[in-house]
């Protein structure tokens, strides 16, 4: 880890107005499931979860042994269908996914609890309409307001208690987004490192990315 992200890592810990002792202790999401997956990048591990406080389901794709010493990439990744299984240009989250999963498989450890809240929490149907609005030169959280949505309606603290529920202690943090990093740490995790994803930005996706950077502070080194 660098000094710069020494820094910010310590920065985020302070800032994350999460009390250690103030954690949960009741469980808020269970394993009802799981199964190994095949996949082209080897074989991994497929586990489902579900919400004990509301309707929401997660599922986990890891890699290896989970033990709590050893550190394990770890990334929470929200549901993007456009940019997961499409492919869209717009945004880069099949690219985050897909650079995810091959950096757990090149190193044969590593947990990515998928996040079903399609579009920031506010539907595809909903997201279809905000790109409408795109369209016509407003960003994602102009889009998001006009619709009367509140502009990130995730919530990462079960996502968190995922990656302990496998067993996972010690983790490489791969986000760009600070938020993020602040869940893992209130969920209980050690982060020891963020590992940053710097990806080719898609044709289409500088100016969300650079929403992303300038009012969701997103840690984004944008080319313009
Ligand atoms: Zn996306």
């Amino acid at each position: 880890m660098s000094a710069e992200e020494m820094l910010l890592s310590k920065e985020l810990y302070k800032t994350s107005g999460w009390d250690m002792s103030e954690r949960r202790e009741e469980p808020s999401v269970m394993k009802v499931a799981e199964t190994r997956l095949p996949t082209v990048r080897g074989e991994f591990r497929l586990a489902g979860y579900r919400s004990l406080v509301s309707m929401e389901e997660f599922v986990c794709l890891y890699q290896g042994e989970m033990r709590a010493a050893e550190p394990a990439l770890v990334r929470i990744h929200a549901q993007c269908m456009t940019g997961d299984i499409f492919g869209s240009t717009k945004c880069d989250c099949g690219l985050q996914l897909q650079r995810t999963l091959d950096l757990i498989s090149e190193v044969g450890r590593g947990a990515l609890v998928y996040q079903l809240q399609e579009g920031r929490g506010i539907g595809i149907i909903n997201k279809i309409r905000a790109y409408t609005l795109q369209e016509e030169g407003a960003d994602t959280i102009e889009a998001n307001e006009r619709l009367g949505l509140a502009a990130d309606l995730r919530e990462y603290h079960q996502c968190a208690e995922i990656l302990r529920d496998l067993g996972l202690g010690r983790v490489r943090a791969v986000t760009n987004n600070p938020e993020k990093i602040r869940a893992l740490v209130a969920g209980g995790l050690n982060v020891i490192e963020r590992v940053p994803l710097d990806i080719e930005p898609p044709t289409e996706a500088a100016f969300y990315l650079s929403t992303k950077k300038l009012r969701m502070g997103h840690l984004l080194e944008l080319v313009s």
